[in-house]
């Protein structure tokens, strides 16, 4: 197990990886190297240490395109995480792209941060965001998908994997259709890389974000990928040092890409942490990773069923790294806090959904999402934990939790 320490006297047993996983020993040491041999500013000195720096730099961006299977490192934009290479990506399509009237399309599944900043840029360019409605089982609604995109929108922008549902979308068959009718699409993949996502290159999807810390790497740090031709249609939507090719004021030329996009020093610890995160996944088996957190999570839903009071959200035809329960009459963050006492980490309320919360009627659920150090027995462990709360819960009578969200 990764995650070490006692919480109450128990335990810690850490089933949040969906919020954040856990730094492995590799990781803590590039980022030991990072501070103690390389510290040094890149793209900034002719000395050997900044050079140094921005060759692991260039380096960690290379194995990063090679991971996504990116057709080069110049699709690879560094940004702070998922939320951040969103917020750029929207700014500089809106830019490039929206017009009074353009349709943007997003789904009721999203993840607030793949929503608001498509909701402000559409206020600001005067185009419409519109939702693909999510069916009972915790799909997108093809259907409803199809005569969407009958109205030719500019880009349709949706989850690789649910945070709340687990929904794997299939995207193999989504993204073919969104490009027939003339639609760019972007992906986010915050939960999606530890569970076999295929190639962008073989996805064809046009834009992918994802963030370092829910992939054993540190926080702060995470990628916009952008096919090329896409990226080099938009301009920098942040300005500063490290960008300029040329300040004749005041006229001004940028960087090529990727350069473009990140202005300011960059986080260059969290690349160091990044690299040796993607390489310990790497090493470690993305297939093996993928097949065990796989059978974890079957394992825990089928047990999670047999609880009377439990209900698992949603039945998706794929679902990878999350369920989530609704346990009347017990609320999830009651539920969460009691865990909570005895050891367990799991997250409760909307999870930033809130969309997806007010499809199934509820004020917040509570969320398990192993990774690949938990295992079986911590699973046991977490549902007679759960069956003595909600037994206890029983004999006192507590009354129907409040909203947490
Ligand atoms: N998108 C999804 C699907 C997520 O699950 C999350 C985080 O939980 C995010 C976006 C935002 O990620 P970050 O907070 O790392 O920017």
């Amino acid at each position: 197990m990764i995650a070490q320490g006692e919480c109450g006297g128990h335990p810690v047993v850490y089933l949040d990886n969906a919020a954040t996983t856990q730094c492995p020993r590799p990781v803590l040491w590039a980022l030991e190297n990072y501070w103690l041999e390389q510290h040094a500013n890149v793209h900034r000195g002719v000395y050997c240490r900044s050079s140094q720096a921005t060759m692991a730099m260039e380096e960690t961006r290379q194995h990063t395109a090679e991971f996504l299977g990116a057709a080069s490192a110049r699709e690879i934009v560094f940004t702070h995480g998922t939320t951040d290479g969103l917020n750029l990506l929207a700014s500089a399509f809106g830019d490039a792209v929206l017009r009074p009237g353009d349709l943007v399309l997003a789904t009721e599944m999203e993840h607030n941060s793949n929503l608001l900043p498509w909701l402000e840029v559409c206020r600001r360019s005067g185009a419409v965001v519109e939702l693909v409605p999510v069916t009972d089982a915790g799909e997108l609604d093809q259907e409803a998908l199809d005569r969407l995109l009958e109205q030719k929108p500019k880009l349709l922008t949706l989850c690789a994997v649910s945070n709340v549902l687990g929904t794997v979308n299939p995207l193999k068959d989504i993204i073919p259709r969104a490009h027939a009718a003339g639609t760019a699409v972007a992906v986010d993949a915050a939960q999606a890389l530890r569970h076999g996502l295929p190639a962008v290159t073989d996805l064809d999807c046009d834009f992918l974000c994802f963030s370092g810390h829910k992939l054993m790497g540190p926080t702060g740090i995470g990628v916009l990928y952008g096919k090329e031709e896409w990226l080099e249609r938009f301009g920098p939507a942040c300005f500063g040092g490290g960008m300029v090719k040329e300040l004749d004021w005041p006229d001004v030329t940028y960087e090529e890409i990727p350069g473009r996009f990140e202005a300011g020093t960059p986080n260059l610890s969290g690349i160091a942490g990044l690299g040796a995160a993607l390489e310990y996944l790497q090493a470690v088996g993305r297939k093996r990773i993928a097949a065990y957190e796989g059978e974890l999570l079957r394992y825990a839903a089928e047990k999670l069923r047999a609880i009377p009071g439990i209900r698992v959200l949603g039945d998706p035809a794929r679902r990878a790294g999350v369920l989530s329960l609704d346990l009347p009459p017990l609320s999830a963050y009651d539920a969460a806090m009691l865990l909570d006492k005895k050891g367990f980490a799991l997250r409760s309320g909307r999870q930033c959904a809130d969309l997806l919360h007010r499809r199934l009627g509820l004020s917040g659920s509570l969320r398990l999402s192993p990774a690949f150090y938990n295992t079986r027995e911590e699973l046991d462990a977490l549902c007679q934990a759960l069956e003595e709360i909600l037994s206890v819960s029983r004999r006192a009578g507590i009354p129907v939790g409040e909203s947490h969200g």
